[in-house]
């Protein structure tokens, strides 16, 4: 019954959403930059491994690198053009990873000149799941994690239903609500395609209240016998979150350090399952996404669909922006990372690029650090109710191991909730990736 389904979860914040700039801007393609930068790294698991030479010539959508193993994908050609090197670049990342840097050729065609059309009613869950590999899709909320792998159900798991994220709770970002308005016909067999690979008789799709017009936009393609449904879900970050979305849709937990199949779910980004119905029936690999570019120091904000590799410097120079690297964010403001250099590309985990003035960095920075005044804001924050103040008193007195064992350090999804209510300016989810940081390579070492 409608008014009994949960909309929403306990804690979490309200930042403002800021997203007016750019949330009734269809989608625009943006022109091809002279030179593309293919990083072999852009995904979670092992770098692809480049199947092309210096001097070749590829067309737009050839593979150009293969899969290292099932936790790896491959790469493909964003352009039409010649192979000019391959070699360590600069990446968002952080440090120097192998690229391939592509020559475009002068006015090459936008069209996709490698496929072929496949039935895919005719293919076995583990001939697609194979598919999607090649076909290079990771999450494109951000996360970077193989698509092909998350639709692989664990050994003695069973998912029994599918949740599809459409609420896009970062602020700023719109790229999800367009492609719920402009791109329905392939989310709905995205997410068909993902229901036969995992076995799952429905599929849920959760979209915040601030996105009425593309909750109405996909209900008007479902037909009532339709195992798809939409669920209209409170706009209040972080509702997108894998288990939060679990909670409040399902009112289903996730036990800690499990997955989303411990409690019987699989959980999708849209533009993930977007994308998997646009290029999987025409056998063809991920080449571009859409990147809302958006923020007070950019003159035209939009969502726009960039080829992949198009090194950031084109990229704002198309925006109108003509300051450095300094005042960019790869991402929202929330979970986004702050970019060193305006030579690093796009690539696909890039869902957006906020730019801020002077004055909105300072307002994000505090000046001044203050002790903790046990206020608990930050446990009153959490959204999966860790106590971020005693994580921070451990990580004080380095006693990472402490933060894992005692206190689940590793369930923090680093959504930054807690350092946003902190009224002293503590940046607790700094200290919580360093400890991790170093909770990892103590791991490694004992190894
Ligand atoms: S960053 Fe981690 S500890 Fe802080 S609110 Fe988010 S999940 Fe909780
Ligand atoms: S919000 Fe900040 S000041 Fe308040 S308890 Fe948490 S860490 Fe301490």
């Amino acid at each position: 019954m409608q008014f009994l389904r949960r909309k929403t979860f306990a804690h979490g914040v309200h930042p403002p959403d800021n997203k007016e700039n750019t949330n009734t801007k269809s989608v625009r393609r943006m022109a091809f930059a002279p030179e593309l930068i293919i990083p072999l790294s852009q995904h979670f698991g092992a770098p692809a491994v480049p199947t092309v030479y210096e001097g070749q010539e590829v067309v737009r959508g050839e593979p150009i690198a293969k899969a290292n193993g099932f936790i790896s994908i491959p790469h493909h050609a964003p352009a039409t053009g010649t192979i000019d090197r391959i070699e360590l670049m600069q990446t968002a990342r952080g440090p120097k990873t192998e690229s391939i840097i592509l020559k475009v050729t002068p006015g090459a065609s936008q069209n996709v000149l490698y496929g072929s059309t496949r039935e895919i009613a005719d293919m076995t869950p583990q001939e697609i799941i194979s598919a999607v590999q090649d076909s290079g899709i990771i999450g494109l909320g951000g996360a970077g994690f193989p698509t092909h792998v998350k639709l692989t159900v664990p050994k003695g798991h069973t998912v029994d239903t599918v949740l599809i994220n459409g609420c896009e709770c970062e602020p700023y970002l719109t790229t999800d609500h367009r492609v719920m308005l402009e791109s329905v016909r392939d989310l709905i067999v995205g997410i068909r395609i993902i229901l036969k690979s995992v076995g799952a008789e429905r599929a849920i799709i959760g979209i915040e209240e601030n996105k009425r017009d593309a909750i109405k936009a996909i209900r008007a393609r479902l037909s009532p016998d339709e195992a798809i449904t939409v669920r209209e879900l409170k706009t209040k970050y972080p509702q997108g979150a894998e288990k939060i979305l679990i909670k409040t849709i399902l009112n289903r937990e996730v036990p800690s350090g499990g997955y989303p199949s411990s409690a019987g779910v699989a959980v999708y980004n849209v533009s993930t399952s977007s994308q998997l119905g646009a290029l999987l029936p025409y056998n063809q690999g991920l080449i571009e996404r859409i990147v809302t570019i958006t923020g007070p120091g950019v003159k035209k904000p939009g969502n726009y669909l960039i080829a992949l590799g198009t090194p950031l410097r084109f990229v704002m120079e198309q925006v109108g922006y003509t300051g450095s690297a300094n005042h960019l964010i790869l991402g929202g403001p929330m979970m986004g990372t702050s970019v060193a250099s305006l030579d690093v590309p796009v690539t696909k985990t890039v869902s957006a690029v906020l730019v801020l003035t002077e004055q909105e960095e300072a307002e994000q920075i505090p000046e001044k650090v203050y002790p903790c005044i046990k206020c608990g804001a930050c446990v009153r924050a959490c959204p999966i109710h860790l106590n971020p103040s005693q994580l921070t008193l451990l990580a004080s007195k380095r006693r990472y191991g402490d933060m894992q064992e005692k206190f689940h350090l590793n369930d923090c999804f680093e959504c930054g909730c807690c350092s946003y209510v902190c009224p002293s300016g503590i940046p607790l989810v700094q200290y919580f990736r360093i400890a991790k940081a170093v909770n990892r390579e103590n791991r490694e070492r004992i190894a």
